[in-house]
């Protein structure tokens, strides 16, 4: 997925694709390393 060039660490970005979140986990050298993000207020009973 694209990342915005000025994206920063920590930062929610959603995949355009599939509507996924994820969070801006490092930026190393202009690579942007992504995490699934934490989906704040669900509860799956774990
Ligand atoms: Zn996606």
């Amino acid at each position: 997925m694209a990342v915005p060039n000025d994206a920063i660490v920590g930062e929610i970005v959603s995949c355009k694709d599939c509507s996924s979140e994820y969070e801006v986990a490092e930026i190393a050298n202009g690579t942007v390393l992504l995490k699934p993000a934490e989906q704040v207020g669900e509860d799956w009973g774990e």
